[in-house]
Parts: structure tokens; C-alpha cells; sequence
């Protein structure tokens, strides 16, 4: 499927800044997540605005501790809707991100999976809607899966980390929060780590707790960093330092 354009907006929107404030800066990346204001909402992909900033999505089974992650990074109370009824929020929600009004990033809130109540039919074209935005959104630079630890990673989990997998190996990033961290003792938090580790093949798990504020700065290092990639510098090369064909030679493949 494609993106439609027909949905754009005039909002400022530009790629990040190349060489945009590097190392670690919680207090950088809170400020910045604290400027997410609400884009669009669509019920599906054809549907969102085709958009060129880095996009981060949020997704995880209902009541994982999705809408309470993203008020809690952005410092909003009611940004992301928790809402407990099914169907309200099968849609999919942009939030921009970014400083002085221009819009650097977008996370994106995806509507919870796996609640029981659900008609077959609402979670069949819920998963089909979802697989969509997944596999083919453009601009999608990170994944972050919320996940109850004392659930573990669900059935529905698993399929979602199945169909991401071609586009991590390709590049994009990829976290899973164990939320509630709270409800656990550090022994059962290791345990829970360690387990989910295993099963999202080795990718990064952190524990999270929006009650503790655990791991939350921790957080938005990462969406920041995920925004803001660096540049790598680039060494001066001596004039002469030209390859055969007169190409100047790329100093990362000479190292
Ligand atoms: P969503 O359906 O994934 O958006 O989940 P919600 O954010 O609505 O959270 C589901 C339930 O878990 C709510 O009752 C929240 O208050 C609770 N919850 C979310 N985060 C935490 C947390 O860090 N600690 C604890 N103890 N409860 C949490």
C-alpha cells in the first residue's frame, strides 16, 4: 500500500539538523519530548500525512503502560488518550516533536493489541493496518514495544517482531520497555530482562516504570538519539590524498 499525500499539512517540517547537540543530555531530550503537540489521527496508512522527519512509533498490547510511557516522557497528562474502551483508539496517532515550532520528529502511537474484547474483525484489521504501517511507512526510524513484564512478550508480540525483523536488519531501532517496573522485586526484574532478551534475539530491553521514573531519561536519550543521528566527522584529507581516479578517498573505508 501506499502513503497518500492528500492528508499533508502546512506545518514547519525539516530533516534534523545535521551536528545537532551531541553525548548524553537527558535534560535536552526531556525538553525536547515535552514540545509534542498532537498531528493528525488516521485509521489507516494511506490515511497519515507522508512526512520526511525520522518517526518513532510506540506500540504494545492494551494496558502495557503505552499511553502512561508516552505522558510520562512528554510530561503531558493526557497527550496519549488511556482510554480502556476498545475501538475509541483504533487509530493512529502522530505527535510532533520538535523546538521553536519547527518539527524535527514524530511519534507516532499506535492502538494497543490483544484486548480480549475486541471482535475478530476489529483485530483482524487492526493487525492488517498495523503490518502495514510496520512494513512500509517511510519514514519509520524506531520501533519502541511496551511490554508487562509479568505477561512477558505475548503470541502478538512475537508476530510484530516478526514483522519487523527485515526492516531492523536493514536499520531501524528497536527497544522493548518492560513497564511497571515497579511491581517487580530486582530479583524478578533481572529475570524478566534476561527472559525478554532472549526473545526479542538479543535487542534492547530496559526496564521501566512511569510510577518510579525509572528508566525515563533513559528514554528519551534514546529518542533523541534516534532523531538526531550523528555525523560522523570527517577527517581532513592532505591534497594529494586522492585515490587512483581521482576520487577523494572516504576516511571511514581507509580505517
Ligand atoms: P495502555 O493501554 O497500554 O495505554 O496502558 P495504560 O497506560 O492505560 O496503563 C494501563 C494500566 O497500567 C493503568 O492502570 C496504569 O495506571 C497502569 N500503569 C501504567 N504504567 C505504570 C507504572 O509504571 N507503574 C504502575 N504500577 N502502573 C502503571
Amino acid at each position: 500500500m501506499t502513503e497518500s499525500n492528500s492528508n499533508s499539512n502546512s506545518l514547519p517540517l525539516k530533516s534534523p539538523l545535521p551536528g545537532s547537540p551531541r553525548g548524553p543530555n537527558p535534560k535536552i531530550a526531556m525538553g525536547w519530548l515535552h514540545t509534542a503537540k498532537f498531528l493528525t489521527t488516521a485509521p489507516e496508512l494511506k490515511h497519515l500525512p507522508r512526512l520526511d522527519v525520522p518517526e518513532i512509533a510506540f506500540v504494545g498490547r492494551s494496558n502495557a503502560g503505552k499511553s502512561t510511557c508516552i505522558n510520562t516522557l512528554t510530561q503531558q497528562h493526557r497527550l496519549a488518550y488511556a482510554s480502556k474502551t476498545p475501538g475509541r483508539t483504533q487509530s493512529i496517532n502522530l505527535f510532533t516533536l520538535g523546538k521553536q515550532g519547527v518539527t524535527d520528529a514524530v511519534l507516532t502511537d499506535l492502538p494497543g493489541y490483544g484486548y480480549a474484547a475486541v471482535p475478530k474483525e476489529a483485530k483482524y484489521r487492526w493487525q492488517q493496518v498495523m503490518g502495514n504501517y510496520l512494513q512500509t511507512r517511510d519514514n519509520l526510524k524506531a520501533v519502541v514495544l511496551l511490554c508487562d513484564p509479568r505477561l512477558g512478550l505475548t503470541e502478538l508480540d512475537e508476530v510484530l517482531l516478526d514483522v519487523i525483523r527485515p526492516r531492523v536488519i536493514e536499520g531501524l531501532k528497536f527497544l522493548v520497555l518492560l513497564t511497571k517496573a515497579d511491581k517487580l522485586n530486582k530479583t524478578d526484574g533481572a529475570k524478566a530482562l534476561s527472559i525478554v532478551k532472549l526473545q526479542a534475539g538479543g535487542g534492547d530491553v530496559k526496564l521501566f516504570s512511569a510510577l518510579k521514573r525509572q528508566g525515563v531519561e533513559e528514554v528519551a536519550q534514546h529518542l533523541w538519539d534516534w532523531a538526531h543521528p550523528a555525523v560522523k566527522p570527517v577527517k581532513a584529507s592532505p591534497p594529494d590524498a586522492k585515490s587512483p581516479s581521482g576520487d577523494l578517498q572516504d576516511p571511514a573505508q581507509t580505517e
